[in-house]
Parts: C-alpha cells; structure tokens; sequence
C-alpha cells in the first residue's frame, strides 16, 4: 500500500529502505524493475529515486517511481533538485508528482553546474532547499511528506559542522519531516551528528545512509566530491584488496553489516541503502542481518 513516509513512521519504529538512480537505457531501466522484483521480497518500508544525480535524465525519475509504486505496490520517494529550474518548472513537477500520487519527496538543492564558479541561481530560480520545501508546502501541505539531505560530516562546501546544524534546522523549521545522511564510515560520526542536531533542537528521524562498498577506487573517486572521510579502518581493510573484486566484495557485506548492526544498537531509526541498482550485496547485507 502506498503511504506517506510521515505515516510509516507512525506505525514503525525502524524502517527500512532501498535508493535507486534511474538508468541512462531503456534495457536499464527495465533491468531495474526486476531489481525492485527482487528486492520487494525483502518487504521494505519504501524506496527511492535519485535526481538527475551522476548526469541522468531527470523526467526518468517521476517514471520510474510512479511504475514501482504500481507494479510493486511500494512507496517511492521522489528525489527533487531544484538547481536549474525556473520555480514554474517546479510548480509543474510538483504539480505531477500529485497526479502520480506521488507523496514522498526528498527535498534537495542539487550541485551547481561545476563548470560555473561562483553559481548564483538566476533570478527566477531557488539558491536553498528550504526554498523549495516552502514551494512544495505552499502547493499542498497535506499531501506531501518531506524529507531533507543530512551531513554528519558537514555539507562540503559549509565552513563548519555547527553551521551545518544551523541550516539542516531550517530545513526541519519549514517543513522537514525527516533526515536521510550522506554515507560514512565511522558511527561515532553519526552519534555526534544526533547530539548536535538534539542541541539545536531538531528532533526528527535521522535515516543512515549505507553505502556497501563494492570497489575501492570508485569509493575514493565518490568520497573526494561528497566530501566523507575514508577512515583508517576502511582504508587497511580495502586498499591491500583493490584489485580482488570477490574479496572486496565479500568484505563490504562484512562491513557493512558491522556497521548497521552498530547503528541499530545506537538506536538508529531504520537504515536506508544506497543499492546502486544491484539486488547484491544489498540483500546478502540485509540476509545476514536477519532483518
Ligand atoms: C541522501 C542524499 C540524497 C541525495 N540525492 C541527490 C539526488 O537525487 N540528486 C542530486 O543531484 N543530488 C543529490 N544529493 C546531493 C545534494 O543535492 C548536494 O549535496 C547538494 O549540494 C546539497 O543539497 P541540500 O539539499 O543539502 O542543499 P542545502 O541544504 O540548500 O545546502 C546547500 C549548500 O548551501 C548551504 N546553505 C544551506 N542553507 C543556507 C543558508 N540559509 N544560507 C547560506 N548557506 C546555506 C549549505 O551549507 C550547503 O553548503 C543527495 C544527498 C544526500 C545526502
């Protein structure tokens, strides 16, 4: 049945849920349909769709969220940028989302294009993800659950981690119903990120994000522009095993149920996978959770 995240989190204590990014090919795509197949028997409480993330198409994600939600009879959550649309476009997107019966969206800003320094959002455009969350709420505040982009380690570009806290706050403060974290390595780093966010009086649900490693050097490639420390335990772990694909494998299952274990004995509320659009390692992970 297709709810609002809001309402999940009602009924659960804990949920569980998958990320996807929608496929640059039609074989891709339908590719990932079967992926969703296999991984709705693990029976999670919602998935996701990225955002014109990684260059691809962003009318892919409305149809790819809509056709799981049908299909599977899955909640999906929307990923949403607003860097690079006018705010008309985003009314009309927002608009579509409620013919699709689309009611999660994850709020985001997006990345400014690179090769532009300096960006500044042209006059019709938004600069900040809590523009958004008002835009949204202003189209319908009933029917939309809102979820925000959360950095335990502070956003890459915010000078330090109590102005992070100040600006996830005001994401909460106008309309923020949750939290999904970037990946990281060491859960200290996300219960010092709880206490801030405690301080400054933000108390919603702060999802972990859990990236299983499957490839050392894609892994520093994607921490450099995210901005998440490779920490000491990951780098003796993987580094002497990057050209082994089987061991590196088999070694971010082990990890990573390490560390959702962790997370969930720190009282985590519910752990979100970032899948790559892959049924394994994801559902080794959660096998041997015994979730
Ligand atoms: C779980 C997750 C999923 C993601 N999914 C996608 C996706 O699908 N597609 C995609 O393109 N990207 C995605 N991203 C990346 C995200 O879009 C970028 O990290 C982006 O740069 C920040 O987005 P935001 O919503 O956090 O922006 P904001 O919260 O608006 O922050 C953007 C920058 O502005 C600063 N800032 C915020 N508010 C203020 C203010 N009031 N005054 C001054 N400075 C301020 C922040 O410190 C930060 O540096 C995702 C990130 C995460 C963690």
């Amino acid at each position: 049945m297709i709810k609002k995240i809001s309402d999940i989190f009602r009924e659960k204590e804990r949920t569980f849920s998958f990320e996807f990014f929608p496929p640059k090919t039609q074989k891709g795509v339908d590719r990932l349909y079967e992926t969703a197949d296999e991984l709705n028997r693990l029976v999670p409480d919602f998935v996701s769709v990225t955002y014109g993330a990684g260059g691809s198409s962003r009318g892919a994600t409305m149809e790819i969220c809509a056709e799981i939600q049908q299909r599977c009879d899955l909640t999906a959550m929307h990923h949403f940028t607003c860097v690079g649309h006018s705010q008309k476009e985003l009314k009309n997107i927002i608009n579509q989302m409620h013919d699709n019966n689309i009611q999660n969206i994850l709020a985001l800003r997006g990345d400014p294009p690179k090769e532009i320094d300096n960006w500044q959002p042209a006059p019709d455009e938004f600069h900040y993800c809590y523009q958004l969350i008002d835009l949204i709420k202003e189209i319908d505040k009933d029917f939309f659950s809102i979820g925000v982009a959360g950095f335990p380690e502070a956003h890459i570009n915010c000078p330090d981690k109590e102005t992070d806290t100040t600006y996830l706050k005001m994401k909460i403060d106008h309309g923020g119903e949750f939290v999904v974290t970037q990946l990281f390595f060491d859960n200290a780093v996300y219960s010092e990120y709880l206490e801030r966010l405690k301080r400054a009086g933000v108390n919603v649900r702060v999802l972990p994000g859990i990236l299983p490693i499957t490839s050392y050097e894609g892994l520093i490639k994607f921490c450099n522009i995210c901005g998440t420390t490779i920490t000491p335990e990951v780098h003796d772990i993987f580094q002497p095993i990057r050209d082994d694909n089987e061991s590196t494998r088999e070694a971010g299952i082990e990890f990573a149920v390490r560390q959702c274990r962790d997370l969930l004995d720190l009282g985590a509320p519910g752990l979100h996978f970032f899948t790559l659009n892959k049924v394994e390692p994801t559902r080794a992970i959660w096998e041997r959770l015994g979730l």
